[in-house]
């Protein structure tokens, strides 16, 4: 059985490409997700993984269902934080209940499986943690300012922990995604999804394996020198 990886939202989108590409690398997946157990049906009968359902931004959910993986498939050797959800708006029409779910979710979902599952790979000598951040959390995005703290949040907690992690073999990355090609995605209107493809270099969106591809190098037993970093892919658009 290989190392056991808990991919966050991992039942759609770039979550469960990341399942599907950690599983042809030989790890043990499971894939967590929030309420759409349809999908996690198909993601569970497609790929042939387990699906756990929890509210990552909930501590206590979070740390009696990373205790219920372990003790069903085996103490935690690697976490991928990539659930995350959009609750956009321009400042003056957002709420305040805007802002707290999306920093309860995308950022306290990094801290909640974070203590959870960091002390145990520190005992054992051996860990990959990668963080699911966004081009929006380095550069900022109209209408995002609370997803754009978030995602910028989760850079800084990245290289925070990392230091805290570096003794022990325990790596903590982040990856920067540009826009996606995901239900996320497909929720922005057409006329303004056209001007941010225009913005993008290699002229297209991304696509989820893209991603997943730059996630299994960073828990790769080779990775063990890359720790506090940022991978972004975003078909160039940093540059811009
Ligand atoms: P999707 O909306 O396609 O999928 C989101 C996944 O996260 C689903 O599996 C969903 O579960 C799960 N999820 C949502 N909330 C929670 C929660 N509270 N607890 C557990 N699971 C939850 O998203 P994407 O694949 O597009 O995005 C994945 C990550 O990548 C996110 O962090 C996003 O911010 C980031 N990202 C995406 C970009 C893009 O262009 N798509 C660009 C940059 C970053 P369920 O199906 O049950 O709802």
């Amino acid at each position: 059985m290989g190392r056991v990886a808990i991919i966050t939202g991992g039942t759609r989108g770039i979550g469960r490409a990341i399942c599907e590409a950690l599983k042809a690398d030989g790890l043990t997946v499971v894939a967590n997700y929030a309420g759409n157990d349809e999908a996690a049906r198909q993601c569970a009968d497609t790929l042939g993984i387990h699906c756990y359902k929890w509210d990552v931004g909930d501590h206590e959910a979070t740390l009696a269902g990373c205790a219920q993986v372990a003790r069903d498939v085996g103490p935690v050797d690697v976490v991928v934080n990539n659930a995350g959800i959009t609750r956009d708006a321009t400042l003056h029409k957002m709420s305040f209940d805007d802002w707290n779910e999306v920093m309860r979710i995308n950022l306290g979902g990094c801290f909640n499986m974070a203590k959870a599952c960091f002390p145990g790979m520190r005992e054992r000598g051996w860990g990959r943690i990668v963080n699911i951040g966004s081009i929006n959390g380095q550069a900022g995005q109209y209408g995002q300012v609370n997803y754009a703290a978030a995602k910028s949040g989760i850079h800084g907690f990245t290289k925070a922990l990392a230091q805290e992690g570096a003794k022990s073999g325990v790596t903590v990355n982040a990856i920067a995604p540009g826009y996606i090609d995901t239900d996320m995605v497909a929720a922005v209107p057409d006329t303004v999804l056209e001007k941010i493809v225009a913005r993008i270099p290699v002229g297209r969106l991304g696509q989820a394996h893209e991603i997943a591809r730059g996630v299994s190098f960073l828990v790769s037993e080779d990775a063990g020198f890359v720790t506090g970093s940022t991978m972004s892919i975003n078909g160039g658009q940093h540059m811009y």
